[in-house]
C-alpha cells in the first residue's frame, strides 16, 4: 500500500473543535461544516479548524454516521511503517501487562489509536474483527503486519459483527492467514479452556473480564456460587479452582451451557459444577422461591443499552437482576455485579444497584470498583473505550 495520499480536507463546525481537542477520535456527520474534496470509502483525509488549521488525519466513510476516525494528531504520513509503529506499540503493552495466560487482546481498536481493528490471541492463533471500512480496506497489509510481528500461525477473520452493516462491509468468517482447527485450547491463570473462534460469541472468548475472574478468588473458598450469564463457565470455575464448594452457571445458550460442563470436566471441577440453559430472569425468580441461598453471586449481563435510547430499559433490566441476586445473597455473601454497556456509566449502575439494595432493604458495603482487564486499555479522551463496569459488593449481616 506504501504511501497513501491524502484525498479531501473535511472542515468541522466551530463548536465541534473542543472535543476533538481534547483527543476524541470520532467525527460525526452533524460536526462537519463542509468537504473539500470527494473522498471514497475508507480514503485518508485531513481535518481542519474552519480557519484551516490542522487537526489531524483519518480515514472517511460517507456511508457511516461516523464520517471520519482519526489515526493520528500529527500531520505525519500513515504509511505502512505508520501501521507498523501502532501495531508494534499495541504489542508492546500486552508483552508488559498481561500475565498467566494464553488469550489475550492484543489490539483494542480506539484503545490503541487503531480505530476498528480488534484482534484477540488464542495461543498461536489471531482472531481479527475489522469493524470499519477503513480497517477493511487495510486488511491485507494489516494482516501481514500481524503475522510478522506476532509469530501467529493463523488468523481467523470475525468479520460478522453486526456492525459492519453500518459501514456498508459484508459479514463472513475465514481464516486469512494459515489454517487451524476452530477450537483451540488456552490457559487462563491455572484453568484450561476451549476457545471456539467460529461459533462461538464475540471471538470466542471475554478476555475483559480476566483478571476480574481472579479477584473474585478470595470469596471462593467453602462458598456456594452462582454465576449469572456464564458463557461457557469462566467465573465459576476459576471460583471452583479456588475452592467453591458449589457452583452453578446460569446461561440462555445451549451450546454456551454444554462448553461450559465440559471445561468443568476439563479443570476437575465436574462433581462442584452445574449448569442451567435457562432464562436469567426467570431462574432467579425461581431459585429465590425455592429460598436458595449463595456466597459469592457473579452477574455479568450482555449489553442491556446498545444505544443511548435503549438506556431506561436497560437501567430497569439492571436494577432487576440486582434485586434477585442481593435477594439471593447470604449474610456477608458477595456480589460482583457487571456491565458492559458503555452507554450506562458507573454511576448510572451505581444508582440501579443502590435502588435495588433499598428494595431488598439489605446494606451494601462496597469492597471494590473494576473495570476491564489492562488488555483493554481505554482512550483517555474516549468514553466509549471505557465500558466494564464490576462492582464487588459484600451483604452486611
Ligand atoms: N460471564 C461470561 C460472559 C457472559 S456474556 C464470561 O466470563 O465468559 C453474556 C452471556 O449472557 C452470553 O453467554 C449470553 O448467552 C447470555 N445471555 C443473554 N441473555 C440472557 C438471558 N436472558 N438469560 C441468560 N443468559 C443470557
Amino acid at each position: 500500500m506504501g504511501h497513501e495520499q491524502v484525498t479531501a480536507r473535511v472542515l468541522l463546525r466551530r463548536d465541534r473543535e473542543p472535543r476533538v481537542l481534547s483527543g476524541h477520535l470520532w467525527i460525526f456527520e452533524g460536526e462537519i461544516d463542509k468537504v473539500d474534496g470527494s473522498p471514497d470509502v475508507g480514503d485518508l483525509v485531513d481535518l481542519v479548524s474552519p480557519l484551516g488549521r490542522f487537526l489531524g488525519r483519518g480515514y472517511f466513510n460517507p456511508k457511516s454516521l461516523i464520517r471520519v476516525r482519526l489515526l493520528t494528531h500529527r500531520d505525519e504520513p500513515v504509511d505502512d511503517r505508520f501501521w507498523e509503529r501502532r501495531l508494534r506499540a499495541a504489542i508492546a503493552l500486552r508483552e508488559r501487562v498481561v500475565e498467566g495466560t494464553t488469550a489475550y487482546r492484543v489490539v483494542f481498536g480506539e484503545g490503541d489509536l487503531v480505530p476498528g481493528l480488534v484482534v484477540d490471541r488464542y495461543g498461536d492463533v489471531l482472531v481479527a474483527q475489522m469493524l470499519t471500512a477503513g480497517i477493511d480496506r487495510r486488511k491485507e497489509l494489516l494482516i501481514d503486519l500481524l503475522a510478522g510481528l506476532t509469530g501467529a500461525r493463523a488468523i481467523y477473520l470475525r468479520n460478522d459483527a453486526r456492525s459492519r452493516l453500518r459501514e456498508g462491509l459484508p459479514l463472513y468468517r475465514q481464516f486469512a492467514r494459515g489454517d487451524a482447527a476452530t477450537r483451540i485450547e488456552i490457559a487462563e491463570s491455572g484453568a484450561a479452556f476451549f476457545v471456539d473462534i467460529a461459533g462461538g460469541q464475540k471471538t470466542g472468548w471475554f478476555c475483559d473480564q480476566r483478571e476480574n475472574r481472579t479477584a473474585l478468588a478470595p470469596f471462593a473458598r467453602g462458598a456456594r456460587v452462582l454465576d449469572v450469564f456464564s458463557y461457557s463457565g469462566a467465573f465459576g470455575i476459576h471460583a471452583a479452582i479456588h475452592g467453591a464448594t458449589s457452583v452453578l452457571g446460569l446461561d440462555a445458550s445451549q451450546d454456551a451451557v454444554a462448553l461450559a460442563q465440559q471445561h468443568a470436566a476439563m479443570n476437575g471441577a465436574a462433581d462442584r459444577c452445574a449448569y442451567r440453559a435457562v432464562n436469567a430472569f426467570d431462574e432467579l425468580k425461581a431459585l429465590q422461591q425455592k429460598g436458595e441461598r449463595f456466597d459469592l453471586i457473579i452477574l455479568d449481563p450482555p449489553a442491556f443499552a446498545r444505544t443511548k435510547q435503549a438506556v431506561p430499559d436497560a437501567l430497569a433490566g439492571y436494577k432487576e437482576i440486582n434485586l434477585r441476586a442481593i435477594r439471593l445473597l447470604e449474610p456477608d455473601g458477595v456480589l460482583a455485579s457487571c456491565s458492559c454497556s458503555w452507554h450506562v456509566d458507573e454511576r448510572m449502575l451505581w444508582a440501579a444497584i443502590l435502588d435495588a439494595a433499598q428494595d431488598a432493604r439489605r446494606d451494601l458495603r462496597l469492597i471494590e470498583f473494576r473495570s476491564q482487564a489492562r488488555d483493554h486499555p481505554m482512550l483517555a479522551a474516549m468514553p466509549e473505550t471505557r465500558y466494564l463496569k464490576c462492582f464487588v459488593l459484600q451483604a452486611c449481616s
